[in-house]
């Protein structure tokens, strides 16, 4: 298993081996970190069923952008977004519903799913999937967007 996280502090990334224990994840590089629960758990066929980060229980499935390309591909994404909102931070809804789109395209790469907090954003790669767990729902995602838990 990999968890990949971010760092609140300085957007650092943050790569565990292994569920967060209760407490500070130290950053690298700002010697700050991210505050995790750490009651991370695991369902009987092994799939994330709790982040270990931020107790969230809702996750979703998004093709790994973990190569080259992948994330050429994201940061395109993610810079055109970024644009997006900068532009009319009003319309954020409708700009992530394009990159929704976008990564939808992706799809064709092929590209094996990883699961992904709906929360805080933590990444599970290389863990067994929930069939439960679904693709990208705007309308839970906006649920934590406007209520979001530390
Ligand atoms: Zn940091
Ligand atoms: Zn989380």
């Amino acid at each position: 298993m990999e968890i990949n996280s971010f760092c609140p502090e300085c957007e650092n990334g943050i790569f565990l081996y292994e569920q967060p224990k209760p407490g500070l994840v130290p950053c690298k590089r700002c010697g700050k970190g991210r505050e995790a629960v750490g009651k991370g758990e695991l369902d009987a066929q092994g799939a994330i069923s709790r982040c270990g980060f931020c107790d969230c229980v809702e996750f979703y499935r998004q093709k790994d952008f973990n190569t080259k390309l992948g994330l050429w591909i994201t940061a395109a994404i993610l810079g055109s977004a970024l644009v997006f909102f900068l532009k009319d931070w009003l319309k954020t809804g409708f700009g992530i519903l394009v990159a929704g789109a976008l990564l939808d395209l992706a799809l064709y790469f092929g590209l094996s799913d990883i699961v992904i907090c709906y929360n805080c954003r933590a990444i599970y790669r290389g863990l067994p999937i929930n069939p439960k767990v679904e693709g990208f729902d705007l309308k839970i995602h906006d649920r934590y967007a406007f209520h979001k838990k530390k």
